[in-house]
């Protein structure tokens, strides 16, 4: 039998200590096929803080969670081993010692042959987690959902910051660029070409307003077409979803996706070869009703839910 998350019926759901899924906590990716892992950084954020408790709230809110998906009949515990490997020790004082620290731990991970689930955290995070999924795998393709492209040059004359990983991994050549799609970018911006910079390389943007009120399960066909069974990473900023539903975040965006959307974008990666995903961007400061991590720790499930060897029941 492998790791099944604590029922509500062997201890309340309100009761013991909050690990995602109520999984065990371990300390080793060895025998893990999979693995929730926290990276508590948000010293990459420009405007509102608070990423760094994503990980514990997200955590906390995830008590509710069952361990079948019943609208997929996805039953992830019953072929995967899976466990919660706990935070990543950041260091909270400096960002370029921060990376690497990352990289590292995710390194092991993937030395392991485990595939991480982080639970953010900024979006700075996506740099050094996909540094170390390219060195295994090369670069990947990547499903990105955000309001944001993350693509700047710098923010501030800083290289490193939640608004530029994607600029840096296309430098890096840690992406796949023709296979790589952004879905809900929107908002004011500061030229009018600024999301032309991410289709110069080849990716393929999907702004939010083009598919309000749209399903996106056509969109998501088209997407497991194009990019096959090339290694996939699946990047997910929260605020892509529109703040009515999303808005303890730091940089919320009006006009965003629906949170149906943002099941069918993830449901649609399944048949994926999905090697590393994240769920980044709640701040728990800003989300006093904690429905943002309630969303946040759900969609980690949903994620866990469409992994290579999932079964569906
Ligand atoms: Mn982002
Ligand atoms: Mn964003």
């Amino acid at each position: 039998m492998k790791n099944q998350p604590l029922s509500g019926n062997a201890m309340p759901r309100f009761g013991g200590i909050a690990s995602m899924m109520r999984l065990p906590v371990v300390h080793s990716a060895r025998g893990l096929d999979a693995a929730f892992i926290g990276v508590p950084l948000d010293i990459g954020t420009s405007h509102r803080p608070g990423a760094r408790f994503g990980p514990r709230q997200i955590r906390a809110e995830s008590c509710l969670l069952r361990p079948y998906n019943m609208a997929t009949g996805a039953a992830p515990f019953d072929t995967l081993q899976v466990a919660d490997l706990g935070d990543v020790p950041i260091n909270t004082y400096s960002l370029d010692k921060s990376l690497p620290i990352i990289t590292e731990f995710y390194e092991e991970v993937l030395a392991n042959d485990c595939t991480p689930l982080t639970m953010g955290g900024d979006h700075t995070i996506a740099l050094p987690i996909l540094r170390a999924i390219a060195a295994k795998y090369g670069p990947v393709a990547m499903v990105h959902v955000d309001a944001h492209a993350d693509v700047n040059d710098d923010m501030f004359g800083e290289r490193i910051a939640h608004g530029t990983p994607f600029r840096r991994a296309v430098e890096e050549n840690l992406l796949s660029c023709h296979k790589v799609f952004q879905i809900g970018l929107r908002g004011t911006g500061y030229a009018s070409d600024d999301f032309d910079w991410p289709r110069a390389q080849g990716f393929t943007v999907i702004p939010a307003h083009e598919v309000w009120y749209q399903s996106l399960a056509p969109t998501m066909a088209r997407i497991r077409e194009s990019i096959g069974q090339t290694p996939c990473y699946l990047s997910f900023d929260i605020d892509g979803i529109d703040p009515a539903y999303a808005g303890g975040t730091g940089t919320p965006e009006i006009g965003g996706l629906s949170v149906p959307q943002a099941l069918e974008i993830i449901r649609g990666c399944f048949g994926l070869n999905i090697v590393g995903c994240d769920l980044v961007e709640v701040s728990p400061p800003y989300d006093l009703s904690g429905n943002t991590a309630l969303l946040g720790a759900n969609l980690l499930f949903e994620m866990l839910c469409v992994l290579p060897g999932v079964v569906r029941r």
